[in-house]
């Protein structure tokens, strides 16, 4: 009997002292009962979820120099400070006002349908009348180089199919452009989203430089791109009446949120977390990004509700401007330019919660290594390794200037894409107890990056 126990003893030293491919670790241990504490009070409940329903229930959607930001702005102030978060304050940027107006699309050759659409962010007007034209369809940008000499004088709808994001957006911010050149009187593209549901997706653009004129852009859904190709492959010459007021006002002030638990040791080193505030003006703003300000705020909010301060400064960030200018990413890199260098991480989640999600990463090889030993203490929750792709629009610019590491939550992009930046990005689609596991992960991961006795190597 005693040999056995002194055995066994002897089993297990021999299994903490020695950390194994198998198993997390030794140097974890002191970390795990806090974790765990994190992500059981982050998936108790559907807090992380009521709060997002409260934030875009009450405020709608929150584009840049709105009234509706600029009160949603206020209420984050408010509530961080009942949160008990410490420093909590503002940081004012000017963003730029960008106003939609009226917008009308109908087809008037074969009369008469009206076509639903979304001026694209950043573009100019048509004359008060319209714009009344053939339209001429290209399925690519090399198609509308092919057939350049019949685009004058005509509206280009640029019917391409969704593969990715990143390959399609470009048809979204340069198609305006692209369609110019060869005298195109306006552009239109095909919504970019792998599934539609007769959805128009909005989103920035920009015309570039001045070389050529500016015309006006709007996104049509899917089902219409496809019906008005239809209608051209049978030799149809269909018409369209574009009319829209979209403009731009003079920038007006507008500002980041902060909030923090200080570091009890170190506080001058910052562990970066955070998302952006402002959406587009259409939809609520649910996915993008009000879960990802408040899945990150949570972290902070988590560790203050539990008593729990790592050496390390958490702080909390919910950006302004993302959308249609990164002026509240560029403004907080300008504004922390000396502190660049002490920001250990930068974490951002702008990317939806929806399953399956996962955790990305972006910096050194060391670094990911320890980023993958802390993600074991994740696996309660069940979600993949973690991934490549860490980093965000917001938090860019500061990892860029600190060389920081750079984390990031990712839902799947599918989902997150059907919805984004249409009128259907609302919570009643976002599972509540996605939204909490996503605050557990971050909360946790964050916790030990801000706490642990070596800072993450860069
Ligand atoms: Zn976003």
């Amino acid at each position: 009997m005693r040999r056995a126990t002194s055995l066994l003893l002897f089993l297990s030293v021999v299994l903490i002292a020695s950390p194994s491919a198998q198993g997390p670790p030794a140097w974890l241990d002191p970390y795990r009962e806090n974790a765990d504490k994190l992500i059981k009070a982050a998936t108790a409940d559907r807090f992380a979820w009521d709060r997002v329903a409260e934030l875009t229930d009450t405020y709608g959607q929150r584009i840049s120099g709105s009234d509706n930001l600029n009160r949603a702005i206020a209420w984050a102030v408010e509530t961080m400070k009942k949160d008990g978060l410490e420093n909590v304050h503002t940081e004012r940027v000017m963003v730029p006002k960008w106003v939609r107006g009226a917008e009308s699309l109908e087809i008037t050759n074969p009369p008469h349908h009206v076509v639903p659409l979304l001026g694209l962010g950043g573009s100019v007007a048509t004359p008060p009348a319209g714009i009344e034209a053939e339209v001429m369809v290209v399925a690519s940008g090399d198609a509308l180089t092919r057939r350049a000499a019949e685009a004058k004088g005509k509206i280009v709808l640029f019917n391409v199919p969704y593969t990715n994001y990143g390959e399609t957006v470009a048809y979204r911010s340069g198609g305006a452009r692209m369609a110019a050149q060869y005298g195109a009187v306006a552009a239109l593209v095909r919504a970019v989203g792998p599934v539609g549901l007769r959805t128009p997706h909005t989103g920035g653009m920009n015309y570039g430089d001045d070389t050529v004129g500016k015309i006006p852009t709007a996104a049509i859904p899917v089902e219409d791109s496809l019906r008005i190709q239809r209608l051209t492959n049978r030799g149809i010459k269909v018409r369209l009446r574009l009319k829209m007021e979209a403009h731009f006002d003079a920038d007006v002030e507008s500002f980041n949120v902060v909030g923090e638990i200080r570091g009890s040791e170190k506080p001058e080193e910052i562990v970066l977390v955070g998302g952006h505030f402002d959406s587009w003006d259409t939809g609520a703003g649910a996915s993008d990004d009000g879960v990802g300000c408040v899945v990150t705020w949570e972290a902070a909010r988590l560790m203050k509700t539990l008593n729990i301060r790592p050496k390390r400064t958490v702080r909390v960030v919910l950006f302004t401007n993302e959308e249609n200018g990164t002026r509240g990413g560029n403004g907080y890199r300008d504004q922390h330019a000396n502190e660049a260098a002490n920001h250990v991480m930068a974490f951002e989640s702008d990317s939806g919660v929806f399953a399956p999600a996962r955790l990305g990463f972006s910096g050194s090889d060391a670094a990911r290594r320890i980023i993958a030993e802390i993600s074991t203490l994740l696996t309660p929750l069940g979600l993949q390794d973690v991934g490549t792709g860490g980093g965000g629009a917001d938090i860019g610019p500061i990892a860029t200037l600190g060389k920081v590491p750079m984390m990031a939550y990712s839902g799947d992009a599918t989902k997150y894409f059907t919805i984004h930046h249409t009128p259907a990005d609302t919570v009643d689609r976002i599972e509540p107890a996605e939204v909490s596991k996503a605050a557990a992960a971050i909360a946790a991961m964050i916790y030990v990056v801000a706490d642990m006795p070596q800072g993450l190597p860069k």
